[in-house]
């Protein structure tokens, strides 16, 4: 199984032997075994284990890049500067990080309501989380899961796609030493393995993908009671303002539309440009993507995406876009020349506008103004990132909070998903989930309180029997904290002594 040819160069890749489904159960089960002793380890030599993955994929780089340019087609430089160099950094930070965000946190009541109760509340892991990822990403995105997942104290079993499992056995020998057999379970196999492993004994499920998996994979979810974390499509725009430094903005669409061959969840898809600035920065744009060769862009990783790819652009083109670069997509179904659009007619309405492409498509509207670009922008379905394009930063961050985006960037794009402290999130059909920054670890643990109570009185105000005097403190408390005026507070104060005294030194 898996024995594919290689989106790069047409090779023959060597075959990869499919995990029989009918061994989930057990594998699940050894992670839970393994999940327990290695949930009881303490934090600090859970860190000293994972620090030394930083050195082995810097000293694995080269390695790590050519396999992802053969299993992706991406060019070599991407692959080392995407999926090796921002995975160490991501080692680092949560080695650094973790031991203080699981620190449990103080729980103090009101020593007059709750006397003598004191309390703390623990990150607590949440036993065997299963890791569903996609192809265009085939380290970082695993990598963004599995190191806080394992430091937080979990197992993790992890199927990589079908596209890219050559990746995923190379993720698993990374941690080959490092980590207890059954903590990082590594299984291959297609959507069938995927659903058995979302169905399967797990406590937690991390998804990134498209979005009818993930809506699929949601329901699975809810149906056990299990989170899930949701990273689905995206159709990220581009604003830009009249102001902007054409020359960087164009060199920034330029690479955020097309890196990876635009197979990227946060590429740029929409571009939204006001008329001041539009012509020159449409000409600027057209004249970069001429200039990229083959070796800058990559190529299709799959056929299936070189088709929908070229549906896009051939239904924008029915509704009256127009192409403004050289080239057109190859019989191959591997090569797509990169493609600028101008977006004329009623191709603003067409797939290329709306659905998510994940390709080298860089469609450019004018419009009159910003406001018009939010309008546009937050239409979507969609919502990863969003990026705006002006030198006035302080009034671009004021239209950020107009944005629905989880990301949004002033003039950079997509890049923040190689900052392990930053999280990556997205609004409506792009998921819910978190990747990178503390507030993934909502997903990979659960708060749990531990509280003790060293009243030593024979029962609580609240417990048995119900009297009177009981009722009496209640409702006087009620009025005493705010429930009546000035003169009613008075007067049930005057109720309350007597009945909380009746109460707890004569069992009234
Ligand atoms: P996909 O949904 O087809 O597959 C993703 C993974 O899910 C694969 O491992 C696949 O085997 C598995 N799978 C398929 N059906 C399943 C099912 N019913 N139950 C469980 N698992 C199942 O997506 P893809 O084509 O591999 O990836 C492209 C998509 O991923 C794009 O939409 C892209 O935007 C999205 N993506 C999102 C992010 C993000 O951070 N938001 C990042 C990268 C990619």
């Amino acid at each position: 199984m898996f024995a594919t040819l290689s989106p790069f160069d047409g090779t023959d890749l060597s075959p990869v032997t499919a995990t029989p489904a009918g061994d989930l159960p057990s594998l699940v089960e050894g992670a839970r075994i393994a999940a327990a002793s290695w949930a009881d380890l303490d934090v600090a030599l859970r860190v000293d284990a994972l620090a030394k993955l930083e050195q082995r994929l810097l000293s694995r780089a080269e390695e790590i890049a050519s396999l992802v340019r053969l299993e992706v087609g991406k060019p070599l430089e991407e692959a080392a500067l995407a999926e090796v160099l921002p995975n160490a950094d991501l080692v680092r930070y949560w080695c650094d990080a973790i031991e203080e965000l699981l620190l449990p946190t103080l729980v103090d009541p009101d020593p007059l309501s709750y006397p003598g109760k004191r309390g703390h509340v623990v990150r607590a892991p949440r036993g065997v989380v299963a890791l569903i990822t996609p192809w265009n990403y085939p380290i970082a995105i695993p990598l963004r899961t599995i190191v806080p997942a394992l430091l937080a104290g979990n197992a993790v079993v992890f199927k990589p796609s079908e596209v890219t499992p050559r990746a995923g056995a190379l993720i698993a020998s990374l941690f080959e030493g490092l980590v207890p057999a059954g903590v990082l379970t590594v299984i291959q196999g297609g959507a069938d393995l995927g659903r058995a492993l979302v169905l399967s004994n797990v406590d937690a499920v991390v998804f990134t993908g498209s979005v009818p998996t993930g809506r699929a994979i949601a329901v699975a979810c809810a149906e056990r009671f299990i989170p899930c974390s949701l990273e689905l499509g995206g159709k990220d725009a581009a604003i830009v303002l009249a102001d902007c430094d054409v020359e960087r903005t164009a060199n920034g669409l330029v690479w955020g539309a097309f890196t990876n061959a635009g197979q990227n969840c946060a590429a740029i898809e929409r571009v939204y440009v006001v008329e001041a600035i539009a012509e020159k920065l449409i000409a600027r744009v057209v004249a970069l993507t001429n200039a990229l060769s083959s070796s800058d862009t990559g190529r299709m990783t799959t056929t299936a995406q070189h088709a929908k790819a070229k549906a896009h652009l051939d239904s924008a083109l029915e509704a009256g876009a127009k192409v403004l670069t050289e080239g057109s997509p190859d019989a191959d179904g591997r090569t797509f020349p990169p493609t600028v659009l101008r977006i004329e007619g009623t191709s603003a309405d067409s797939l290329v506008m709306t659905e998510e492409t994940f390709g080298p498509l860089l469609p450019i509207q004018v419009v009159a103004d910003e406001n018009e670009a939010i309008r546009l922008t937050n239409a979507s379905r969609y919502a990863l990132t969003t990026s705006i394009w002006t030198k006035k930063t302080r009034h671009a961050q004021a239209l950020a909070t107009r944005l629905r985006s989880g990301v949004v960037t002033i003039n950079n794009h997509a890049f923040t998903a190689a900052l392990a402290a930053t999280p990556w999130t997205g609004v409506g059909d792009t998921g819910t989930g978190v990747t990178n920054g503390p507030h993934c670890l909502t997903s990979l643990t659960r708060p749990r309180l531990i509280l003790v109570d060293t009243n030593s009185a024979s029962r609580e105000l609240w417990w048995y029997p119900y009297t009177p005097a009981l009722r009496t403190v209640a409702f006087a408390m009620a009025v005493v904290r705010g429930g009546g005026g000035f003169f009613a507070r008075v007067a049930a104060l005057a109720k309350l002594v007597p009945a909380l005294v009746k109460r707890l030194f004569f069992r009234g």
